[in-house]
């Protein structure tokens, strides 16, 4: 990924400046260039904003269990408390602020496209080999939006599993590979707020139970039907589409997961 930023940055300032000076802006170091968002300011609770929106949905896998972060723009307790726990697990000062160190460490863990580090588009785009976010019930950019705060639950969910791969079988399905796949008509997965998990270096069980703490309120795995080979994590929670679907759901028989 580095070539590739460094590339995207020097295009970037190209496009933006006169012939003459490309060369040397070329040459002159990126200090703190990031391709997806930046942050200007310290945030803690009592701000909001859309700053604040944006680092809601890269700490939202910090959930406490059970928890959700909801992605309002407003630094509540809920937001101070993941940011804590994001904190911790990468080894800064655990104060629930996030300044220049959070920053830091989000610049690292994000590429240019707003995916984290361990996560892609293409992992996540239409499963039936279409690809791209379009065909589903939502326009293609609220897919895309929905499955960038899938990934970073996901990126959330492997570092808390100690840096574990979490290879995806399937991600956002729009409504005709849904169907091909036999999906539930009201499946998580129309949305891009799904993804199914087939780990190699962990077991399922071992991902099902630590989904609990990342802010993932649907969990199926082993001892649910068609989910021996599989845990399908997803954030039905906080989307409020219908009422059925905005509760947690977990059920994971066989790994002691479940609603209670
Ligand atoms: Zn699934």
């Amino acid at each position: 990924m580095r070539v590739n930023t460094l590339k995207r940055v020097a295009v970037a300032f190209a496009l933006a400046l006169p012939g003459a000076a490309i060369a040397t802006v070329v040459a002159a170091p990126a200090a703190h260039a990031d391709g997806c968002y930046t942050w200007n300011r310290t945030l803690t609770q009592g701000r909001s904003g859309e700053d604040v929106r944006q680092l809601q949905i890269r700490v939202a896998g910090w959930a406490a269990y059970r928890d959700i972060v909801r992605i309002d723009g407003r630094y509540g307790p809920e937001t101070a408390a993941a940011v804590k726990r994001f904190q911790s697990a990468y080894g800064l000062r655990a104060d629930g602020i996030a300044g220049p160190q959070t920053f830091a460490k989000i610049y690292e863990l994000q590429d240019n496209d707003c995916t984290p580090k361990h996560f892609s588009y293409t992992e996540l785009d239409n499963g039936c080999g279409t690809g791209g976010f379009s065909g589903g019930p939502l326009s293609a950019s609220a897919t895309r939006e929905n499955a960038i705060r899938t990934m970073w639950k996901l990126e959330a969910l492997r570092h808390g599993l100690g840096d574990k791969a979490l290879p995806v079988s399937s991600g956002f399905r729009g409504t005709a590979c849904n169907r091909q796949v036999d999906g539930a008509s009201d499946s998580q997965h129309l949305y891009g707020d799904a993804a199914d998990l087939t780990p190699r270096t962990v077991s399922l069980c071992q991902v099902a139970r630590a989904a609990r703490s990342h802010g993932f309120s649907g969990i199926f795995g082993p001892g649910y039907p068609d989910h021996s080979d599989q845990v399908h994590v997803d954030s039905r929670r906080e989307n409020n589409r219908d009422k059925t679907s905005n509760t947690t759901y977990w059920s994971a028989p066989n790994c002691g997961v479940g609603n209670n």
